[in-house]
């Protein structure tokens, strides 16, 4: 008996014992064919999605797709330095961008190399491009708003900290002018701006980083940029690394707002790669899971609940339509993922009335619990007043005689639309908002001519900066629209409309 249990140890200690080395042979694979900024690699069968992989040649590269017999890798470096036959080893990193707080202000490749003279930044940590948007458990309804500065959307379509609200229209509607106006207003807001640029002409980036910087927002604000002629790869990522790094400034309890420059480019770089990696193409040539690809990146836009440090994320993606198509692949997409969507019009844009807004076929889904109450109050009624305009509108240009209360519903909407118009890189703030539409809503404008309604603007605000900056800043901040405040407002307004008679 002791014998057998001898045995028994001996063989069970046996295999304790120091193994003969095995290399693990899923771990290094061979490239099989490069070109265009991808290879397929061969041999790699355990590698995940997103995964750097190390090329022979010294460069990087992470998996985009996984087949059968082969993973389609997308290369972050020139393929000249890659071919056929060399060795790819794992990594098993997830692809992962430099992070340090001090890259507000920095114009940044999506590779994380400065692009704007000054020297690298000095990461302290690694960000992965991909990660889980939070849960339910982890957010809070939207209830904080986020100031636009442009009137239309601060009393039509109001958005919250946190909500996604696509800005979509045809080529040349003032879509980036919107964005950019957004940013500007965040100036005392304590707002972190992230401003990604995809697929952008080196004159447009130039420009805009130039118009930061003239109004002093590049303090506050990351720059990150691909170029047109920039390889598929860095458009593609570059979302990404805008998100992780907002992501990341949300979760230290800061509130951000990041700017897709334009997800329509976007596809169209995933669409490229899709199709050199020999992924099957679906509707309109893109891959099928781009509707995933989008909403997985916008999903990461957040209000974090107080527990979590409260901090925020809002989105703006800007698509490009064609011919004012919203029915289009992408666009419907994006469209459902968002919270709304600001739609511009190119007739409008064209008429003069900027920033372009068809007020219609815009909707802001959350925002409204987000809207400041005074101006929930004043602007109340204008979008009925609006679409009542636009009905009428096209109404009166058939010639129809028209009674005297149409005509002067007609008067009041034009009047409306004069007012609503807004010049480029002037965002107005909330206060100043609340109170010319507040001076709307009490009939300031019934007796003076339309073309003199912006001049009569003007003179209001500057009228209320002068005597009255205490209204304005309750108008901002109260809790509630109260006759002391209307009664201000209306003594505002008869002492500058005296000047103004029709
Ligand atoms: P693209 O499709 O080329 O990206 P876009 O839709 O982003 O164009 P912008 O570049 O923002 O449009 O604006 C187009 C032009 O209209 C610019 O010259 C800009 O200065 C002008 N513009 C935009 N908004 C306004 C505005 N509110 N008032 C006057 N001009 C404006
Ligand atoms: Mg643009």
């Amino acid at each position: 008996m002791p014998e057998i249990l001898d045995e028994i140890i001996n063989t069970w200690q046996a295999s304790f014992e120091a193994k003969p080395f095995i290399p693990v042979i899923e771990n290094a694979g061979s490239v099989s064919e490069v070109g265009d900024g991808v290879a397929l690699v061969r041999g790699l069968s355990d590698a995940f999605i997103s995964e750097v992989l190390s090329f022979e040649g010294g460069i990087e590269g992470f998996v985009l797709s996984l087949a059968p017999d082969y993973v389609g890798v997308v290369l972050l470096g020139e393929d000249k330095y890659v071919r056929e036959g060399d060795r790819v080893s794992r990594t098993g990193r997830l692809l992962s961008i430099p992070y340090t707080q001090n890259l507000i202000g920095r114009v940044i490749d999506p590779l994380g190399n400065p692009i704007d003279g000054k020297p690298a930044p000095k990461s302290i940590k690694f960000l992965p491009l991909e990660t889980k948007a939070p849960s339910v458990i982890e957010r809070e309804p939207v209830h904080q708003p986020m100031q636009t500065g442009i009137k239309t959307i601060d009393a039509l379509f109001p958005i919250g900290r946190g909500q996604r609200e696509l800005i979509i229209g045809d080529r040349q509607t003032g879509k980036t002018a919107i964005a950019i106006d957004t940013i500007l207003n965040q100036k005392d807001e304590n707002v972190i701006c992230i401003y990604v640029g995809i697929a952008q002409k080196s004159s447009t980036m130039a420009g805009i980083v130039k118009t930061l910087r003239d109004y002093g927002a590049l303090d506050y604000t990351l720059v990150v940029t691909t170029l047109a002629d920039q390889s598929p790869a860095t458009r593609y990522i570059a979302p990404y690394v805008g998100c992780a790094i907002g992501e990341e400034l949300m979760r230290s309890g800061k509130h951000v707002l990041i700017i897709y420059d334009d997800l329509s480019k976007h596809a169209d770089a995933y669409r490229e790669l899709a199709l050199l990696l020999r992924r099957p193409p679906g509707r309109e040539a893109y891959p099928g899971d781009i509707f995933y690809l989008h909403s997985r990146l916008l999903e990461r836009a957040a209000k974090l609940h107080k527990d979590l440090g409260g901090g925020s994320m809002t989105a703006l993606p800007i698509i490009e339509t064609q011919a004012g198509d919203v029915s289009q692949y992408i666009p419907t997409n994006l469209i459902s993922i968002t919270d709304g969507q600001i739609y511009l019009e190119k007739e409008l844009f064209h008429e003069g009335i900027r920033p372009a807004v068809n007020v219609g076929l815009s909707v802001s889904r959350v925002g409204g619990n987000a809207q400041i109450p005074t101006m929930k109050k004043v602007g109340g009624s204008l979008k009925l007043d609006l679409s009542q305009y636009n009905d009428l509108k096209a109404f009166a240009q058939f010639g129809a005689e028209l009674d005297p209360v149409t005509q002067k519903k007609l008067q009041r909407g034009e009047k409306l639309v004069e007012l609503l118009k807004q010049p480029q890189y002037s965002p107005m703030h909330v206060g100043q908002q609340v109170l010319i539409l507040g001076a709307y809503s009490l009939g300031a404008l019934d007796d003076i001519r339309k073309d003199r309604v912006q001049e009569f603007e003007r003179v209001l605000v500057e009228e209320a900066k002068r005597f009255r900056p205490d209204l304005l800043k309750e108008l901002s901040m109260a809790p509630k629209l109260t006759d002391a405040h209307k009664e201000g407002i209306s003594k505002l307004v008869q002492s500058v409309s005296s000047t103004f008679g029709s």
